[in-house]
């Protein structure tokens, strides 16, 4: 028989509203445990600079990452990594979590699971995936010191791996299906301002070739028709994310198009003692400091849900 651990509070995922929603409930006294399938720090540890958070007006995503980690862990907060939620149960007064390696119960649970990077869906990405095909600039920019890369993407991510990768790469290309970014304005300055970046509006990458690793991708042009097969090393996936919410959808969390939690103002979900933080949900901002935030809304939340404190009744 599987044996079952008792927690007060159970938090699906490690990044900065998860860790953020840990340090507010260990903080609260409840015995808080937090589960990541990857290691703890979430995407914030894959930006290659964070410029927008308030305090720190300059630091590494991984730096960031460590500081929420350590913090976390200081406060009393038991963090399990590389551990992954297989099922839910959260029809009873005890939500019951099931993972990879054991079982766990507790009156209140918050997902705060984050999301994955969203694939492009061009010819010869999957293919290529790992051998030239990338999703994450910090991870895997370094193999392409000296070299030629292309960039998916007009956002912020775009924007901020471009940036990352002008200064390692020989030459970035960005491909843009627009004829702007919808990124902050400090971003799309500095970007700019760097010889080695050519950005391709309006255009698409139709093909993604090479043999044993990438070597060229098939440009079209929107505007003129035109189509170009620019020599290249690498390309660099940065557009968008997609919630991991299946496993809670599969428990009955209502989820709305496209899979992001629904969430009310409190972070409540539709389950009573199912709370949600950070970008699995619906709420339209996803910053490092918005997902911090829908995490210690959601500690609290949880909280009083499990100790109806005088103020709340
Ligand atoms: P995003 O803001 O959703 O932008 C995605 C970009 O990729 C858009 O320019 C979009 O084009 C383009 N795109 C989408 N699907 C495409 C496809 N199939 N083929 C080609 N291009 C495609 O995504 P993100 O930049 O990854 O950022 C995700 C969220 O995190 C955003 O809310 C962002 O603000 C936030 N974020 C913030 C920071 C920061 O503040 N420093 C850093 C990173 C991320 P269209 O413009 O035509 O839609």
């Amino acid at each position: 028989m599987v044996h079952m651990e008792t927690w007060d509070l159970i938090i699906i995922g490690a990044g900065a509203a998860g860790l953020a929603a840990g340090i507010y409930g260990s903080r609260s006294g409840l015995k808080t445990l937090i589960l990541d399938e990857k290691l703890a720090g979430g995407t914030t540890a894959d930006a290659p600079i964070v410029e927008n958070y308030p305090g720190f007006p300059f630091v590494t995503g991984a730096e960031l990452a460590d500081k929420k980690v350590s913090h976390a862990k200081k406060t009393g907060a038991t963090i399990h990594e590389l551990e992954t939620v297989v099922s839910l149960d959260l029809k009873g007064e005890k939500k019951i979590v099931k993972t990879s390696r054991a079982e766990y119960e507790a009156p209140a649970i918050i997902i705060a699971s984050g999301a994955h990077y969203r694939e492009a869906e061009v010819k010869g990405e999957k293919e290529f995936r790992g051998r030239g095909v990338s999703y994450c600039g910090v991870c895997d920019g370094p193999f392409f010191k000296g070299k030629r890369v292309l960039v998916i993407g007009g956002g912020n991510s775009a924007c901020i791996t471009t940036l990352y990768l002008s200064g390692l790469a020989a030459a970035v290309f960005v491909v843009h299906r627009r004829d702007a970014f919808r990124a902050e304005n400090a971003l799309v300055k500095d970007l700019e301002s760097k010889g080695n970046v050519k950005v391709m509006w309006n255009t698409e990458v139709k093909e993604i070739k090479g043999d044993k690793v990438v070597t060229t991708a098939v440009v079209s042009d929107y505007q003129t028709g035109a189509i170009q097969e620019l020599a290249i090393d690498g390309v660099f996936v940065q557009i968008g994310e997609s919630p991991n919410s299946q496993v809670a959808k599969e428990s009955g969390v209502e989820v709305e198009d496209g899979g992001c939690i629904k969430i009310d103002i409190r972070q409540h979900t539709n389950i009573p003692g199912v709370f949600a933080a950070g970008d699995v949900t619906n709420y339209p901002v996803r910053q490092i400091g918005t997902a911090v935030g829908q995490g210690i809304t959601a500690a609290l939340e949880a909280y009083a849900y499990i100790k109806r404190p005088y103020y709340r009744k």
